[in-house]
């Protein structure tokens, strides 16, 4: 067996600890005689798996007991409509900060519902930066403001949180979650699809303070209700029980790792390693500016779409896969998730060098 280095935006790599645990538990899980994908979600083994994998995500990312931690199914894209269904409804109205295209899919979905308004945006340059907002630009009778916290497909993250005033600040955290540690106490709503940092793709968290639940349009369909969730611990109807199995083993490994605060150092470990290598090339540039930086998603290009294409096809036969850019922008990009081991990076910036000496 030959285990690639896995660059893939999403779904991606999982921490391999996880991976061989799930193996080994595969056919009988504990002394219960079965596997948890054939486990009933009402049975008692089930429910301390739900529990302690909840407990275990509060924990690793101090989540107060004013937030309801919700694992729903339907991925991230499904909160761009549940965010506007059940919060845009005091005054109607939600501000948004366009810096990619899943912040515009929200803003979209969420223009179906109600005033949605587009803010800021960073299109003019193909969104290779966050725009500087400032409380004045906000619309203080906005019901929400939403945010993408790292844009996967640009490479950018928030660094510095825009200040919202008394609005609260919903933010798709789907590639950032867990990456480092967040003051969730800054949030209304954080929300993510599992398969970037978390598991295989079936489980969505929401993290939601309690008091924005149960507000929701009459319109609203009782699955895309908050307060259906909330009242029934995530058990309305069948969770993603197995999806929900796995994180909670990554939330397991990340406790083990030391935290969040070790998961942040060893992010920015492996970042530095590419980003000093980019700014360095003579062949390779990145494509964001230095201070929008992500820790997770990085792009980068030669400036010949040939080149491009080259460099694609040879790291792919020698174990770097998954390294060309999203459809949208060509080039390349590195996601360097938490389950990315820092010899990954090593290992790619060697082979990048290699290739620079070959084709400059
Ligand atoms: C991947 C991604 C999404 C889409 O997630 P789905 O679970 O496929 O709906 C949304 N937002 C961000 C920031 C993402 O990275």
């Amino acid at each position: 067996m030959a285990r690639v280095y896995n660059f893939s935006a999403g779904p991606s790599m999982l921490p391999e600890e996880v991976l061989k645990t799930a193996a080994a538990e595969m056919l009988e899980f504990g002394e219960s005689g079965q596997s948890v994908m054939e486990m009933s979600h009402r049975s008692k083994e089930y429910q301390a798996i739900f529990d302690e994998t909840e407990a275990n995500l509060r924990e690793i990312m101090n989540i107060p007991d004013n937030y309801e931690v919700l694992f729903l199914q339907g991925g991230a894209s499904t909160q761009f409509a549940m965010l506007p269904l059940n919060l845009m409804t005091k005054n109607g109205k939600a501000d948004f900060i366009i810096t990619g295209q899943w912040a515009n899919k929200a803003y979209k979905e969420a223009a179906r519902y109600g005033a949605a308004r587009e803010v800021a945006s960073s299109k003019d340059k193909t969104f290779s930066y966050i725009p500087k907002t400032t409380a004045a630009d906000f619309d203080p009778e906005a019901d929400y403001v939403h945010i993408c916290m790292n844009n996967t497909i640009y490479g950018t993250k928030y660094n510095t949180l825009p200040d919202t005033g008394d609005v609260p600040l919903v933010a798709d955290i789907s590639s950032c979650i867990l990456s480092e540690p967040i003051d969730v106490t800054k949030f209304g709503v954080l929300y993510a699809g599992a398969q970037k940092n978390v598991a295989p793709a079936g489980v969505t968290i929401v993290i939601i303070r309690k008091d924005l639940i149960g507000n929701a349009m009459d319109i609203t369909p009782t699955m895309l209700n908050y307060v259906t969730h909330a009242e029934n611990g995530s058990m309305f109807n069948t969770p993603p029980c197995y999806a929900i199995y796995i994180a909670g083993l990554t939330f397991k490994w990340i406790k083990k790792m030391g935290g969040l605060e070790a998961m942040k150092e060893l992010n920015e470990k492996k970042a530095k390693l590419l980003y000093d290598f980019l700014d360095n090339s003579k062949l390779f540039k990145g494509t964001v500016v230095a201070e929008d930086r992500s820790l997770m998603n990085v792009p980068f290009i030669t400036g010949n779409e040939e080149l491009d294409a080259k460099f694609v096809a040879e790291a792919k036969k020698a174990g770097f896969v998954n390294l060309k850019g999203h459809r949208s922008v060509g080039g390349m990009r590195a996601s360097i998730y938490n389950a990315m081991p820092i010899e990954g990076v090593e290992k790619l910036v060697e082979f990048m060098k290699k290739f620079e000496e070959e084709n400059a």
